[in-house]
């Protein structure tokens, strides 16, 4: 028997719970996985709570991230004992994810766990934190560097904003950080941010070309927010948007497009190909200040996700929340 979360959908509702599974229960796969950590995403939190239709197959374990050691393997590339890690492909969506001890999982979709990071480390990074990395890295690819102008992160106490502030600041960006919590500019300020902005100055329709602030921005936040980001670019500036947590929608215009060169870089984790993975994975190796890692992380038990999904849902939650399975 193993502990896991489970959603389930039939005549009684929607709901999650925490309980004892078989192994016999866990899906086909041809690695087996004693997963240590997971991670609680925006993702997740709708999973688990229902309020977003994030889950295509029931009943399952939700987690669309995990770290651990192959208990066993029939994929060429793993074998029993080697640690590592898991991000997206439809995992904790379609197939079961990683709040659970054990996971049974496809070969192709793991990777090494990073030379140097902890299986905490890594999770306390996750898909949050490898999805900061490679808007950075988009960014980087786009030719901003940091003499270009600030860079401004929406959503910055989220685990996307928070780890993308750290990686600008240590990459040398000035970086402005978009918040509807003021009470946290301090910790905002410690990861790096230089300039705190108060979100709802962004989250109300405004005009299709307004002055022009900052050099380029990586977005979580979606709607009309990225629309007035989008708007306040300066000429040839890039935005990499990678959120919905406003809405989904993107009431613009294409003004900052056709009149000032910004271009909008679109970023998806979940089905990224996997030589991006490994680059984006040893980026974080080298680049994150990992002494600001834990100041990002807090961590809770299996017991506690449902409560906290909820609260992270409702803006409750600072940065990134690693879950110990065990
Ligand atoms: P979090 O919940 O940790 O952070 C989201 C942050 O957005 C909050 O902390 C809050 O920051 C801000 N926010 C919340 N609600 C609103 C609102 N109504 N209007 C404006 N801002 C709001 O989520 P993550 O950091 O894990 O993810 C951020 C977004 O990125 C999510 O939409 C997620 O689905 C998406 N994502 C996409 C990926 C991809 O592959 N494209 C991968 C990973 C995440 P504050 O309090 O500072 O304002």
């Amino acid at each position: 028997m193993f502990n896991a979360i489970l959603i389930q959908k039939d005549a009684e509702g929607y709901r999650a719970q925490h309980t004892a599974l078989e192994e016999s229960q866990l899906p086909e796969g041809d690695v087996r996985v004693q997963v240590d950590y997971s991670t609680l995403n925006y993702k997740d939190a709708l999973a688990i709570t229902g309020k977003g239709p994030v889950v295509r197959e029931f009943p399952i374990v939700p987690g669309i991230d995990l770290a651990g050691t192959v208990e066993s393997s029939q994929h060429p590339e793993f074998k029993a004992g080697d640690r590592v890690v898991l991000n997206g492909w439809g995992v904790g969506e379609k197939y079961w994810g990683g709040l659970a001890q054990k996971a049974q999982l496809k070969g192709d979709w793991l990777i090494p766990l990073p030379e140097g990071f902890s299986t905490h480390e890594a999770m306390a990074l996750g898909t949050a934190g490898y999805t900061a990395m490679l808007c950075v890295l988009a960014l980087e690819q786009q030719g901003i560097t940091p003499d270009k102008g600030p860079v401004l992160v929406t959503g910055a106490n989220g685990g996307v904003g928070s780890v993308a502030i750290s990686l600008l600041h240590t990459a040398g960006y000035q970086v402005a950080a978009s918040t509807g919590r003021p009470q946290e500019a301090d910790y905002l300020r410690s990861l790096g941010a230089s300039e705190i902005i108060d979100r709802a100055t962004l989250s109300e329709p405004g005009k299709p070309l307004q002055k022009e602030r900052w050099a380029a921005a990586i977005d979580t936040v979606g709607s009309h927010t990225l629309a007035n980001v989008c708007a306040s670019i300066a000429y040839g500036g890039v935005v990499a948007a990678c959120g919905l947590a406003q809405g989904m929608d993107f009431p613009a215009t294409v003004a900052p497009f056709i009149l000032r060169g910004v271009r909008l870089i679109g970023i998806d984790s979940v089905m990224r190909p996997k030589a991006d993975r490994i680059e984006a994975w040893k980026r974080l190796a080298q680049d994150l200040d990992r002494s600001q890692l834990s100041q990002i992380t807090h961590t809770i038990g299996l017991t506690e996700a449902i409560s906290s999904a909820q609260q992270l849902l409702a803006g409750q939650v600072r940065g990134r929340v690693v879950v110990d399975v065990n």
